[in-house]
């Protein structure tokens, strides 16, 4: 039986310890003197309540967690982007984690280095490069943020560990994966190479719509706690009210056979505390309505500030930055929306291509 811990939490005090009771608590998962990376959501440099980011106050609680339990945790994740000090200095800063790393005398990671690793089990990926910090570590703690994901609909456990991945490799993916099936076997095929012994969802503010990085916040209370991702999914899946099979990587998942035979939850039952509102992005309208919807490109709006980040993160060099305004060449365009989750200003909107 696998186990999936849901409780009610709020910030700043989620509680970690009453979460983890059933798993065995921290101590079940950590070792004395362990270096524990706890893997966090650091998509871009975003406020604590944009909701982009895994919340300070949960990455705090989790590491006073594994202190208690005598090990050493540092903060590590590779946002899009360049993968950069720089870049990274600035997501810390704006996602309130260097606040808490200076209070809490947690080191944040800012090693950018990597090493190339064969994986012998993958589906898609054979090889690929990871992030130095990922791989010198006794433990991994990931610390997924419940949101929506405009490419992937959700992105949730199973994502997580794309941020073991350099920057712009990551982009490289979205070329090389085009298709929604293949660029979730290739997720799959990472998080159970680099598989994390523990996961702890931050849902308690998640995001809606637009997602991952111009959806709305939305408050839902939600903890959870799982030492299998896609049992974690498939419990978000049930909590928001949409068929599991309906999300790319879990629906890969079943059928690599990775789904648990059976979940229980020993402390609520996504019955007991389901949201039955929540909005997933316009990319997903079938989900909804059981109708397939015109396919969605990107259309940059005026609130366009020409600060280059789509230029650089696009894969197929389909956006270029000219007379203070970002374009789409829509002959090269893959519709990745990698363009669209970087954009600082919520400047791009996904449209149907006749409104473009
Ligand atoms: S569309 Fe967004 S990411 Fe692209 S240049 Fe404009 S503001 Fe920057
Ligand atoms: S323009 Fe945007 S959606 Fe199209 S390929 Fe580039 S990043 Fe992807």
């Amino acid at each position: 039986m696998t186990i999936v811990c849901i409780q009610k939490s709020t910030y700043p005090s989620p509680e970690i310890e009453r979460l983890l009771a059933p798993l065995g608590g921290m101590a079940s998962f950590v070792e004395k003197g362990d270096r524990v990376l706890l893997k966090v959501n650091l998509l871009s440099a975003r406020e604590p309540e944009k909701a982009v980011t895994t919340h300070p106050e949960v990455v705090r609680a989790v590491a006073q967690s594994v202190k208690e339990a005598g090990g050493i945790p540092y903060i590590g994740d590779s946002p899009s982007g360049k993968f950069s000090e720089r870049a990274l200095r600035k997501a810390y800063k704006r996602s309130g984690l260097e606040d808490i790393a200076n209070e809490e005398g947690i080191p944040l990671n800012r090693d950018t280095g990597t090493r190339r690793l064969d994986i012998p089990d993958g589906v898609r990926l054979k090889q690929t490069s990871v992030c130095n910090f990922v791989l010198e570590t006794d433990k991994i703690i990931a610390l997924p943020k419940l949101k929506t994901h405009s490419l992937q609909y959700m992105t949730l456990a199973c994502k997580i560990m794309y941020g073991a991945i350099p920057g712009l490799t990551k982009a490289k993916y979205h070329a090389q994966f085009p298709r929604r099936a293949a660029f979730a076997d290739m997720l799959l095929d990472i998080t159970m190479f680099i598989k994390p012994g523990l996961f702890i969802m931050d849902g308690i503010v998640g995001m809606q719509g637009q997602g991952p990085g111009s959806g709305d916040p939305v408050n839902l209370g939600w903890l959870l706690a799982s030492t299998d991702p896609v049992a974690m999914d498939i419990a978000v899946c049930r909590l928001v009210g949409i068929e599991p099979v309906a999300i790319p990587a879990l629906k890969r998942a079943k059928v690599r056979k990775l789904w648990p035979e059976d979940i229980e939850y020993p402390i609520l039952a996504p019955e007991d505390t389901a949201y039955q509102e929540f909005k997933l992005p316009n990319t997903t309208d079938y989900l909804l309505t059981g109708k397939k919807t015109p396919k969605k490109s990107p259309m940059v709006t005026e609130k366009c500030i020409a600060c280059g980040d789509c230029e650089e993160i696009c894969p197929k060099d389909a956006v270029q930055v000219k007379d203070d305004r970002a374009s789409v060449d829509y002959s090269k365009c893959i519709r990745c929306f990698c363009c669209h989750e970087v954009c600082p200003e919520k400047a791009i909107d996904l449209v149907a291509a006749k409104k473009r």
